[in-house]
């Protein structure tokens, strides 16, 4: 018998749904044409890849032409920031973000700042959430790209992206987001938040992996990211993934469908977690502002834990989560996020991210908070740290 587990890891990534599956299958098997093909098996991928790209413009309100199919967020990330930064290099070579993005941002930033780009990187406050006046003050002449995340992956923080747009599009300065945490949990409308550039990606939202997209606003300056064949209007060559563009776009289209009943559910869900491990564990904080966050994430450190025997004791009990930096796991470094929000390294280490799906339960819920508080005293009773605070009262 397959052994329950309660999926708590959602940021990290999604199961494929079933309807999503369904509509890729013939890609994958009879409908196999090269979508750059005249013949009626070609020009149908062809098809099959435009009707995706509609469905995502309609998602986000861009228009059809301003989406382009990529291998994923970190592609999307990558080819947002070094094609305009090269298209771009002759108007200037500086870059602001903020400290709190994720590494498919902040390496391609480091690769830029090797071969003669500055990047500012903007402090965030200790709720997670960046100042757009502090945007605003690092902008000089030679600034020509300003890229912040829309929602925070580790801690689900939501950025005020609009005020930042605005504050670009004052000054001529692309802006790009990066929305890999966002699209299928927040509505989002590209043309209202006025930015030029966004990612996404599809495993997020119940798609397939290694699939994304990058809206490019009409106009806006950028290099193409591969070249080889004409796909893509010879911004992005390569023969597509015909099936995981498909997945992508039946994916989006749910997703977007379904928003306000999902958000809602999760969030009941997620309050009820934070009100429950506030009340229940002592020493414990919840990281990221308590409202301003996506509706599926919960992020807490616990004083005196060790975060990975945190996650290996859960996950005897059949549930799965993270400690949030999971595209660093496996490195002993504590959390540039939790560090950039002001907690110190030993308190970083200790912390758990739980982020909901359209699976999980009340009862997934009232489990977690039943087996939690047990694992927390059973790690703090081996912190001698921790009876020596009890002591002292
Ligand atoms: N940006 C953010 C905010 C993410 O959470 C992720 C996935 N962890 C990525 C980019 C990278 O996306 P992908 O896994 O599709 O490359």
């Amino acid at each position: 018998m397959k052994e329950k587990i309660i999926y708590f890891d959602h940021a990290a990534t999604t199961p494929i749904k079933k309807e999503v599956l369904e509509e890729m299958i013939p890609y994958l098997t009879e409908q196999y044409g090269n979508p750059s093909t005249i013949y009626k098996l070609g020009r149908e991928a062809k098809k099959a890849i435009e009707l995706a790209r509609e469905r995502v413009a309609k998602a986000l309100n861009a228009d059809i032409e301003e989406i382009y199919f990529t291998s994923g967020g970190t592609e999307s990330d990558n080819w947002a920031l070094k094609g305009t930064a090269l298209a771009n290099r002759d108007k200037g070579r500086h870059i602001i973000t903020t400290t709190i993005e994720h590494h498919a941002v902040l390496n391609p930033l480091k690769y830029l700042e090797k071969i003669g780009f500055e990047v500012t990187y903007v402090p965030v406050e200790p709720n997670g959430i960046v100042d757009p006046n502090k945007i605003k003050e690092a902008i000089r002449e030679d600034t020509i790209l300003i890229s912040v995340m829309l929602a925070n992956n580790e801690i689900g923080t939501i950025q005020p992206i609009k005020e930042i747009a605005k504050i670009a599009k004052e000054r001529e300065i692309i802006i790009h987001t990066d929305a890999v945490q966002a699209v299928g949990q927040i509505p989002i409308n590209v043309k209202d938040l006025g930015i030029d550039l966004l990612s996404l990606s599809a495993h997020k939202f119940y798609g397939p992996k290694g699939v994304g997209a990058l809206y490019i606003r009409k106009g806006t300056r950028i290099h193409p990211f591969l070249q080889g064949g004409a796909q893509e209007r010879n911004k992005r060559a390569g023969t597509e993934n015909v099936a995981g563009i498909v997945g992508l776009g039946k994916a989006i289209e749910i997703a977007n469908k379904n928003l306000n009943e999902y958000a809602s559910k999760l969030q009941k869900l997620r309050d009820k977690l934070i009100d429950g491990v506030l009340s229940k564990i002592d020493y414990v904080r919840l990281n990221g502002d308590r409202y301003q966050r996506l509706p599926n994430n919960a992020n807490f450190s616990f004083e005196f834990v060790e975060g990975e025997s945190l996650l290996l004791l859960l996950d005897t009990k059949g549930i799965a989560a993270s400690s949030g930096s999971a595209c660093t796991s496996g490195s002993l470094e504590p959390s540039h996020v939790l560090l950039a929000i002001g907690l110190e390294p030993e308190v970083a280490h200790g912390s758990l991210r739980i982020t909901l799906g359209e699976d999980n339960t009340e009862e997934d819920i009232d489990y977690l908070l039943e087996v939690l508080p047990e694992i927390v005293s059973k790690l703090r009773e081996m912190s001698p740290l921790y009876e020596s605070v009890k002591k002292e009262g």
